[in-house]
């Protein structure tokens, strides 16, 4: 399969990689080219032996590539010369250990936060049946509710880890913005990587405020998580304002 103009530039390094929820499977090359390979991303039931192979395969694939492109500019991969790669600046070097300190703390809060209230949340599901039962509340509305809360929680979630670790590799390219090889900073992989990180944290702003609103008892440790949300979506901001900026050209 050749990537052609029917597949989205590059999709897959800056997205999200939830194929699950994700409206463009059929133009983004590297889900079609598993599709091809006979592995259903959508499918977790998948055999682990199954995915090595085709992890293997991929990595062929790569390499047949890297050096065949090598070739092409005359690069030998075999006798690179020694580089030596110039330290991150201290502005990197400081929004990192940011990063991370935040990061470490959210993963901590949404830790605790699911699992010391699993006994509380089976009490509220308890009382939304009892109420129901009461003729109180409505079974169509309590079972909607709940779905939500449940949709919520995964996307909480998928974002947690996923925020953090796309933050450090936006920070990682944060010096190299300016390379003439992205066309412009806006299209380079930090400012790409930022919007994807941008989309992570409002989703888990917004699936928070959900868990606010079904759970208003929980106010108090929801509102400082959601403080600190606040304060990890202010340093991606700060640190690359023109996120918004940043190809693909897609609406998540
Ligand atoms: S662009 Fe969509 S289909 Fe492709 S890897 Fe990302 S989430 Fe999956």
């Amino acid at each position: 399969m050749e990537e052609n103009d029917h597949f989205i530039e590059g999709i897959y390094n800056w997205c999200d990689r939830w194929c699950e929820r994700c409206k463009y499977t059929d133009r983004c090359f590297s889900f079609q080219m598993d599709v091809e390979d006979g592995i259903d991303r959508l499918n977790r039931d998948i055999s682990d032996e199954k995915v090595w192979e085709h992890v293997g395969k991929r990595l062929s694939q790569a390499l047949e590539m890297l050096h065949e492109m090598a070739a092409e500019q005359g690069i030998d991969l075999d006798n690179l010369p020694d580089v030596e790669e110039e330290p991150p600046s201290e502005r990197a070097e400081r929004l990192k250990a940011l990063c991370e300190e935040l990061h470490k703390e959210y993963i901590n809060r949404t830790k605790v936060f699911f699992e010391e209230n699993k006994d509380y949340f089976h009490e509220k599901g308890h009382e939304s049946i009892r109420w129901v039962e009461m003729g109180i509340s409505n079974e169509e509305e309590a079972l909607a509710k709940w779905q939500q809360v449940s949709d919520q929680a995964e996307v909480i979630h998928w974002y947690t880890y996923f925020m953090g670790v796309k933050m450090r590799r936006a920070i990682g390219g944060l010096d190299d913005m300016d390379e003439e090889h992205w066309g412009s900073p806006g299209q380079s992989d930090a400012n790409r990587t930022a919007r994807i990180v941008m989309l992570a944290v409002d989703r888990s702003m917004a699936g928070w405020q959900v868990m606010l609103e079904s759970f208003p008892e929980k106010e108090s440790d929801i509102v400082k998580t959601l403080a600190l949300l606040a304060r990890f979506r202010r340093m991606v901001e700060a640190t690359f304002p023109r996120w918004a900026e940043a190809g693909p050209d897609v609406v998540w």
